[in-house]
């Protein structure tokens, strides 16, 4: 066996589990030694589940055995965000508030994970109820970025990122709300996408901002996100807004020619000031690339891009303040032991139970929701809104796909933005209005900046098009390969 069988995608473990020449429980027992020598300095696992692991291993291994596979994922340890919600495991959401909280139900894009053969691996550190984009807002733990320690991995879904990166599972799933699978994907080298609003159930996703929440997969390689990708999305009528539309086989339809004959947009005011000229001209040249593979690259515009913050930061703390007013202590949430009567028990328990960010984004949002303010902000918000997602609706008349930066830097140092909100929500400003408007969006790895650390090119595809826009960004794989680079750990 290859001593870095953890490197390897999800399509080479694949055959070398078919071919014999490694068990579901070897695999398992190399990512659970994995986790073991690094999780010490990456910090992307919150908890763990090494017996369960080995005895789900052991039923692959057996059902494989028998010519019973399930899928190309039976045997595959996948990562879990730590909002997701399976039976029996810790759902923490990273916060003080769960931190106790076991979940009662498996939620349907874990379920359909669970039926392809996947192994549930670990649970993973994130931004508390996924409002960040370094992961510095954990109540629990922090998380190095695997290329460099003093880094952060970005966020929210930074656990999941890392995790990946490091070789510590196969693939994960994560959340994107504003950005949370992307962002953190481009700053820790990895892929990771984002799907269409309502392709993939959110029954079972903790809600932060019902509206704009997707799940979606972190993986090493476009191939293995497609993979699974197919497996998690489809329509599910316990989630008001799954759409009931086909599902591709993804995997199936890559191709390397994929950009032939296409038209791929760049947004011209993404490449404007506030980027760090390294990434950008790190991005130009990988944009350059697609155009060697057959697209005609067209400037187009995306005029309201410079509102999509503003008005995020009004729906998603909208949505917020009420998804979170769930947890009230009254029910499954931390209660405070210092409370005297019932009110005391909400105002304590939510004093005690939630971290900073999520108090200030509760606050905004009840602020932003309340009378005499709503039409001022909340509806205006809603309106801009609509024009966002004009913007994209026009600019897809005339191209495929749309090629852009998807982090404005690199991975910064820890602690550099966590004393600064501002700066902080600034690090989602190419990925924000994607999630407003609706659209599949994904990261993949296109080079290293002189500090060593990667860069991520974003690739932004029309409503339900994932099969077209995983084959544009395997095509780009294909030719570039920088997704086999990995950390020195
Ligand atoms: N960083 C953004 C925020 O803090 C997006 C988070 C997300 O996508 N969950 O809200």
């Amino acid at each position: 066996m290859s001593e870095e069988v953890f490197y390897k995608s999800i399509s080479e473990l694949e055959k070398m589990l078919d071919s014999r020449q490694i068990s579901a429980v070897e695999l398992a027992k190399a990512f659970i030694d994995r986790k073991n020598a690094v999780d010490s300095k990456v910090g992307a696992f919150i908890s763990s589940n090494e017996g369960e692991l080995l005895e789900s291993a052991r039923k692959s291994d057996e059902r494989r055995a028998a010519g019973g596979k399930l899928s190309e994922l039976d045997g595959i340890p996948v990562g879990l965000k730590d909002l997701l919600a399976v039976r029996g495991q810790k759902l923490t959401c990273a916060s003080r508030m769960l931190e106790n909280y076991v979940s009662p139900y498996t939620g349907t894009a874990m379920k359909k994970l669970e039926n392809a053969g996947a192994l549930f691996w670990g649970r993973l550190n994130m931004d508390e109820f996924a409002m960040g984009s370094s992961c510095e807002n954990s109540a629990l733990q922090t998380t190095r970025n695997p290329w460099d320690l003093s880094r952060i991995p970005g966020g929210s879904s930074g656990g999941s990122a890392a995790a990946v990166s490091a070789g510590e599972c196969a693939a994960s799933l994560g959340s994107d709300t504003g950005g949370s699978i992307r962002q953190p994907a481009s700053l820790c080298g990895v892929v990771g996408v984002k799907p269409t609003y309502g392709l993939v159930s959110r029954f079972g996703l903790a809600a932060f901002a019902s509206s704009l929440d997707q799940i979606g997969p972190f993986a090493r390689s476009v191939r293995d996100a497609a993979v699974v990708l197919k497996h998690i999305a489809g329509y599910d009528r316990l989630d008001s807004t799954s759409a009931n539309v086909p599902v591709d086989d993804y995997p199936a339809r890559l191709s390397p020619d994929a950009f032939a004959g296409k038209k791929a947009g760049v947004p011209k005011e993404y490449f404007s000031s506030g980027m760090d000229p390294e990434v950008r001209v790190i991005v130009e040249k990988a944009v350059e690339k697609c155009g060697e593979l057959g697209a005609e690259i067209v400037e187009v515009s995306l005029p309201h891009t410079d509102l999509a913050i503003p008005v995020y930061y009004i729906i998603a703390t909208a949505e917020a303040s009420s998804n979170l007013a769930r947890y009230d202590g009254i029910r499954y949430t931390h209660r405070s032991s210092k409370a005297g009567d019932v009110v005391d028990v909400y105002f304590k328990s939510r004093a005690e139970g939630f971290g900073e960010e999520v108090k200030r984004r509760i606050i905004l949002g009840s602020y932003v929701l309340s009378s005499g303010y709503y039409d001022a902000y909340y509806l205006r918000a809603q309106k801009v809104r609509t024009l966002i997602r004009r913007d994209f609706e026009n600019a897809f008349e005339s191209v495929d796909v749309i090629l852009a930066p998807t982090s404005p830097t690199t991975a910064f140092k820890a602690g550099e933005k966590s004393s600064d909100p501002l700066s902080m929500y600034l690090s989602d400003i190419f990925t924000i209005n994607v999630n407003l408007a609706g659209l599949p969006g994904l990261s993949l790895p296109c080079g290293f900046a002189s500090d060593g650390m990667p860069v991520g090119l974003q690739m932004i595809g029309k409503t339900f098009d994932e099969s077209n826009l995983l084959s544009y960004a395997y095509a780009y794989e294909q030719a570039c390969g920088w997704n086999r680079c990995n950390p020195k750990l």
